[in-house]
């Protein structure tokens, strides 16, 4: 089922918060931590009053942080996706497992994937396996794995792209997708940092300017997927 008030609320304060989907029909979710169960539901925008419906977004709103058993430790935790960034071989399996999802999986003729700053001989370095498509690496390292035959989806943000036109994979997550944090000193997104720790890059300064204007520049003139 589609959780339909996903538009409403963040889903990345969401989860930051401990709730997870259990039953979408019910727009139920449930925080991990404490076990409590809080429903979501509003009321049909288009048949009740906005100020009524601005109110019940309101206490749902509240509810996300306050709506925990006394204790929870989810009510104040700011959860880091990235703990283990400077472990090179963990983040090396990690990528690997996300390929190991695609790897029966063919582009279609005609649908290109762009990605500027990552080198077919890196890919190599951290993908050996020849018989695996080169485009599918590119999706592995920005943060996609195997949805169905057809599509891909980001394991963080839980964005699906469908396979059926051509696109930039790292500007296509959501805006709010933790891949996309930038890590500091540079600004560099969390999934580059990925990236240059597997492949050992020395980031220099002005190599790093040049992948941030690029990036903004794609972005300028990102990709939407149909
Ligand atoms: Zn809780
Ligand atoms: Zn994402």
């Amino acid at each position: 089922g589609r959780w339909r008030n996903g538009k409403e609320l963040n889903a990345r304060r969401l989860a930051e918060r401990g709730w997870r989907l259990v039953d979408a029909s019910k727009q139920t979710i449930k925080c991990d931590s404490c076990g409590f169960y809080l429903n979501t539901a509003l009321p049909d925008v288009a048949s009740v009053d906005l100020i009524v419906y601005n109110r019940c977004l309101r206490e749902v709103h509240e509810s996300v942080d306050t709506c925990h058993e006394k204790t929870c430790t989810a009510k104040s935790r700011r959860p880091n996706f990235f703990t283990h960034l400077n472990e090179k071989s963990e983040l090396s399996d990690e990528l690997r497992s996300r390929l190991e999802t695609m790897k029966e999986m063919k582009m279609p003729e005609g649908i290109e994937i762009t990605e500027d700053g990552i080198e077919t001989k890196d890919l190599l370095e951290i993908f050996p396996d020849e018989s695996i498509d080169i485009t599918m690496k590119k999706l592995a390292i920005t943060g996609w794995e195997k949805h169905d035959y057809s599509s891909v989806r980001c394991c963080l943000c839980l964005r699906t792209l469908s396979l059926t036109c051509s696109f930039t994979p790292s500007s296509s997550h959501h805006s709010w997708c933790p891949f996309l944090d930038p890590h500091d000193p540079l600004d560099i997104p969390q999934w580059r940092v990925a990236y240059d720790t597997v492949v050992h890059k020395k980031t220099s300064l002005s190599d790093s300017l040049s992948i941030v204007r690029r990036s903004l520049n794609s972005s300028l003139i990102t990709s939407t997927n149909c």
